[in-house]
């Protein structure tokens, strides 16, 4: 049996991303997949790309991220077909959107307060209320998801990682390297890297450790767009309404709900909740949106933009996210496993910061120590 100095156990955007900066690095890295590459959520992602955050650390990892998207060609020799549009906010609470503009402005970001008539400017048939505020990040977009994946595994292979699909992790376990069962044999590492998402804390429960993280359902329509309708052409916040959405190529826009993001506080450790776990779910449940919540979407749509006011549903699922107590994620070593690493909690907004969560992984993981925007994401944050 050969010994790899790392396993990544996860075949998605942080796995992918992990293993082409590790092996760039001169490390031999092996994935293993259970299904295809972005079998889960990455797979199933809005793959919507911003900076939009008022969490400084997840701010400035995402510009960074952001930049890395458009420059991907280039960094990995494939194409993740960004498509810059801006992103429009709109919302009712003026307090926490200025809050966030004045966090891209000191982080170096581009970001504005618009006023009503610079809204109609870029969304001209768009109807708003006067107790809304807006802001505009320009450079914002969005990305082909798979294509991503894909880009960063590719490079991977050519620095020569070996990534392995339809090879399902069943145990990890401490002998004098990790060692990792799986459905096709068993394998061994220096180190592991668990980046399984929904199923990462499944995998780490058997050796005894509880993940503060619980699964929660995170639906997303996909909607025709009426023939000729020239509205919803950049990505859209609508807190008013509770709803995201962006243009889905030419002919659709994908919907989903904007989610309680609750506030990080910085100053004390973040206390669990353990009846939210993941007790009584199954972590790879999908599920259907029923017609009256579509139904909800095309109202809340069709009154912003009157001109789509014809909009119909198209398709929908409703993936789990694996999210954490204070919506942020966990990139740390576990305490008390030397070598084993968890890059879990994506929450729901992991696949912009999948470039930089690579980079961090691959730092932490040779180095040993975590680097400076490990520290934010360490599991120390949480009172378990
Ligand atoms: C509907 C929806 C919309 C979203 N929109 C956005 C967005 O607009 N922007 C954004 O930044 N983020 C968004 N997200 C979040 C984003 O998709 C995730 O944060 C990101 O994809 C997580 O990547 P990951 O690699 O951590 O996990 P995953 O993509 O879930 O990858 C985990 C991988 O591990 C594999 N695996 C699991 N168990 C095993 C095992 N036992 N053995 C081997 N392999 C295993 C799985 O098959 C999977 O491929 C959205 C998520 C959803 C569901």
């Amino acid at each position: 049996m050969s010994i790899y100095e790392i396993v990544i156990i996860g075949g998605g955007a942080w796995g992918c991303s992990a293993a082409m900066n590790l092996s760039k690095r001169g490390k031999k890295v092996l994935v293993l997949e259970r299904g295809y590459l972005a079998y889960t959520q990455s797979g199933h992602t809005s793959a919507i790309i911003r900076q939009f955050y008022s969490h400084e650390e997840t701010a400035k990892i995402a510009m960074l991220s952001l930049r890395y998207f458009k420059d991907f060609k280039q960094k990995t020799g494939f194409d993740a077909h960004f498509r810059q549009t801006g992103l429009l906010v709109i919302s009712d609470d003026s307090e926490s959107i200025k809050r966030t503009v004045e966090v891209l402005k000191k982080i170096g970001a581009k970001c504005e307060l618009l006023d009503k008539d610079r809204v109609k400017e870029i969304e001209p048939s768009i109807s708003l209320s006067n107790d809304e505020v807006f802001a505009f990040e320009p450079d914002a977009g969005y990305v082909d998801p798979i294509a991503t994946v894909w880009g960063f595994a590719q490079c991977a292979k050519g620095f020569g990682a070996q990534i392995l699909e339809g090879v399902k992790v069943k145990k990890i376990s401490r002998q004098k390297d990790w060692i990792i069962e799986s459905d096709k044999g068993t394998f061994e590492g220096e180190k592991v890297i668990v980046a399984a998402g929904t199923n990462t804390p499944f995998l780490i429960r058997d050796l005894g450790f509880n993940l503060p993280i619980y699964l929660f359902p995170f639906p997303m329509c996909y909607y025709r767009r009426p023939y000729g309708a020239k509205s919803l052409m950049r990505v859209i916040f609508d807190s008013t309404n509770n709803y995201y959405a962006r243009p889905e190529g030419e002919s659709e826009i994908l919907v989903g709900p904007m989610h309680d993001e609750m506030t990080y506080a910085e100053s004390s450790a973040i206390a669990v909740d353990k009846n939210l776990y993941w007790a009584d779910k199954n972590p790879d449940w999908i599920g259907r949106i029923d017609f009256d919540l579509s139904s909800a979407y095309s109202r809340a749509l069709s009154i912003r933009f009157p001109e789509l006011s014809e909009i119909h549903p198209s398709r929908d699922f409703v993936p789990l996210l694996d999210v954490t107590p204070d919506w942020q994620p966990i990139i740390d070593e576990l305490p008390g496993f030397d070598g084993l690493f968890v890059a879990c909690g994506s929450s729901g907004h992991g696949f912009k910061l999948s470039p930089l969560i690579g980079e961090i992984l691959a730092d932490f993981v040779i180095s040993g120590k975590p680097p400076s925007f490990a520290r934010a994401y360490s599991l120390s944050r949480f009172r378990m």
